[in-house]
């Protein structure tokens, strides 16, 4: 049988294809090569959405009969480099120096797909086919719009028929060292418009206006006083936070008729969109100096849910294999921004844990050659006691 690479070698040969989204940039084609001698099933499906770039996306399995379903879920593109003249060494070169495997993706997360490719490839190579099935879910559109990835990887799996019981997302979760932390759910996030309309005027005869400037500036400031929850037991609080106030006016002499301002929220399970907006509505409306104001609020469309997963047996037998590798017991964490997570979480149970971020979508991003190996080793860890063997 062919021998199983390194994580190393796995992620120096994945940074070496520049796949920044939505190029494939022989990423896959590269793992394909890896994973089809050790008796992979693998699938590309390219999918595609009217105004955005077709994606090229992996399917990968391997089955040795009933059992539970384990997915590795990733992503193989990449943040561009920006100037790559103020890169150490080349963001494209996947070398290692000093212990230190430098290059775009290194953190963020061609290592993590090296480290679940290289751990259920050593998996294979001792113990041969799972009890079970190992999959690969991974896709090429997560930096980008997220329209052509996972969300319709997911699908287009279970359409096939493939049941999902646990998945692991391999993202840098660990803030300084391994061992740090694994995310257990995700808050969601909402972005909207308000807008509050007036009567347009001129300046020198305000009493005949009715303007609105003024008015949204009160209310965002009273909405932004306003605390959304206390947090619970497995999320911080909700925060909504005013990002813009747009009027558009180009002239000096006129009062506009309606100025918009744009927020966002950051909110754990206590909350959905409609809550939000009603949230929001309820204390404009609150604010609002008399009927010459009118209001209206838009919520745009891409917004994600909060979700918390209660898998102990996925949670549990994971911390344990973190405790196993690095001697130190993860902490469980919902906090951060959102991740492809979001569109698994209605499958199976899924947890994210992966190398330390510090540097990902930096200049010189780069990862500890050890940190690397070490999560190989947590994630076979993970795998022999999934499938007890
Ligand atoms: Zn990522």
């Amino acid at each position: 049988m062919t021998k199983a690479p390194s994580a190393t070698d796995l992620a120096c040969a994945l940074i070496q294809c520049p796949s920044v989204t939505p190029k494939e940039a022989g990423v896959l084609a590269y793992l394909e090569r890896q994973l089809s001698p050790f008796g992979f099933e693998i699938h590309r499906p390219v999918f595609s959405e009217p105004g955005y770039p077709d994606v090229e996306n992996m399917f990968a399995k391997i089955t040795g009969g009933d059992g539970p379903h384990l997915a590795f879920a990733g992503h193989v593109d990449v943040v561009p480099a920006g100037d790559e003249t103020l890169w150490t060494l080349p963001p494209f070169s996947g070398a290692v120096k000093d212990g230190l495997l430098h290059g775009r993706g290194a953190a963020d997360m061609k290592g993590g797909v090296a480290a679940f490719v290289a751990a259920t490839l050593r998996y294979v190579e001792a113990h041969g086919e799972p009890k079970g099935t190992v999959s690969f879910v991974l896709t090429g559109d997560e930096e980008g719009p997220a329209k052509n990835g996972t969300v319709k990887l997911m699908q287009w799996a279970a359409e096939r028929g493939e049941q999902f019981s646990d998945s692991i997302v391999g993202e840098p979760t660990n803030p300084n060292q391994m061992g740090d932390m694994i995310k257990v759910g995700r808050r969601g996030s909402q972005s909207g418009t308000l807008t509050v309309s007036g009567k347009q005027g001129h300046v020198a005869y305000p009493h005949l206006a009715s303007n609105p400037v003024p008015v949204l500036a009160r209310l965002v400031e009273q909405i932004s006083a306003e605390v959304l929850d206390h947090g619970t037991d497995f999320f911080q609080p909700s925060n909504l936070e005013f990002i813009s106030m747009d009027v558009g006016n180009e002239t000096w002499n006129l009062i506009p008729k309606s100025a918009s301002a744009r927020f966002n929220v950051r909110f754990n399970d206590l909350w959905n969109a409609e809550k939000l907006e009603a949230f929001v509505l309820e204390h404009a409306r609150k604010h609002l100096p008399d009927d010459a104001f009118t209001l209206s609020l838009t919520l745009e469309d891409d917004g994600s849910e909060a979700f918390l997963t209660r898998s102990e047996s996925l949670i549990g037998r994971f911390s344990k294999a973190v405790e196993a590798i690095t001697g130190r017991t993860p902490e469980l964490s919902t906090g951060g921004g959102t991740s492809d997570a979001r569109f698994i979480k209605n499958y199976c149970p899924v947890i994210e844990f992966g190398l330390v971020g510090q540097t990902m979508h930096m200049i010189d991003e780069h990862v500890a050659v050890a940190d690397l190996e070490q999560l190989a080793d947590i994630y076979y860890e993970f795998m022999l006691q999934y499938f007890e063997r």
